[in-house]
């Protein structure tokens, strides 16, 4: 289970009818398909391209009929999602991750999947509670903490974050910590402040582990559809950005999200969500994504 099933009946279903109602691939077919990618927000640009591959597929007679468009497809946008792909470097304990995102978006249920994961894998895992703002994001880290056996550095609500980072940093280092995962707010009505606050985050953690943050991953919900992709936008020009997760892909028939994030952001895509369970987030496979989608 890959949690695409609604996707997949967003998506494929929908390509799969079309091909059956049509006997040639004329421009009312090409009119439908784009509006099958678009509902599935695969985004204006991508599915222009997408498009303009398929014409060209026409032209060269790489399909001769509306069969040989699934398949056709499928190797354009598995393609797309490969493109570039790089695997996380390894790096010396303790390995540093900070995540940002928009409140609400899954953050601090993905820090506790993601520090679950690590655990499992046999490594000390602290977590930071960077979200000084809210009491609630405070508390909620310190259930996952407990649930999943992690240490939670925290100060009171309202106090510095850039203290509480300090802090943590310096613990996880005097402690060999394996990975320490840093939340942050995500208040975005402030959304200048917050940048600020993010970089400000980001340069304690630099100053005190230089080489830290190993990774800034950006926590977007995948049901928000294109304003996933805007807040990729905003994030990624503050926060030096190195890698997405995609939650509630589960709840959602726009995962085509992930194919318009990927062609139009240099960003790649590191795990899904897919469930609240602890276990509900996986390492993104691109070729295991879209094999799911055309299953
Ligand atoms: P935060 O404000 O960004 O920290 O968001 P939370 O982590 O509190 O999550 C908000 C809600 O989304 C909670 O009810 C989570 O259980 C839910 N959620 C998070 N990730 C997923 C996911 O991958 N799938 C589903 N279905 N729900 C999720």
């Amino acid at each position: 289970k890959v949690g695409l099933e609604k996707t997949r009946k967003g998506l494929t279903e929908k390509i799969e009818q079309l091909i059956v109602g049509y006997a040639d691939i004329d421009d009312e077919f090409l009119d439908d398909l784009e509006a099958i990618l678009l509902t599935a927000d695969v985004g204006v640009k991508t599915t222009a391209q997408l498009l303009s591959d398929v014409r060209a597929g026409i032209k060269n007679k790489q399909i001769q009929s509306p069969e040989e468009l699934k398949p056709f497809l499928q190797e354009k946008i598995s393609t797309i999602l490969i493109s570039g792909e790089t695997a996380e470097p390894e790096v010396q304990p303790p390995m540093v991750i900070m995540v940002v995102g928009v409140n609400g978006v899954g953050k601090t249920t993905t820090i506790g999947k993601l520090g679950n994961y690590y655990r499992e894998q046999g490594k000390t895992v602290m977590l930071a509670a960077g979200d000084t703002f809210r009491a609630a994001a405070i508390e909620q880290l310190e259930i996952w903490g407990d649930r999943i056996g992690a240490e939670v550095v925290k100060h009171t609500e309202g106090s510095d974050p850039a203290a509480v980072v300090f802090d943590a940093v310096q613990s996880a280092k005097a402690r060999k910590v394996d990975v320490l995962i840093i939340d942050t707010a995500g208040r975005l009505h402030t959304k200048s402040n917050l940048m600020e606050e993010l970089k400000k985050i980001y340069r304690i953690i630099n100053r005190e582990l230089p080489g830290a943050p190993h990774s800034t991953l950006l926590v977007l919900d995948a049901t928000t559809g294109q304003n996933a992709v805007n807040q990729a936008k905003l994030f990624g020009e503050a926060a030096a950005v190195s890698g997405l997760v995609l939650t509630k892909l589960d709840g959602t028939a726009k995962g085509g999200v992930v194919i318009a994030i990927k062609s139009e952001l240099n960003v790649p895509v590191r795990w899904i969500g897919i469930g609240e369970g602890v276990q509900d987030l996986r390492p993104f496979d691109p070729a295991e994504f879209s094999q799911a989608l055309f299953a």
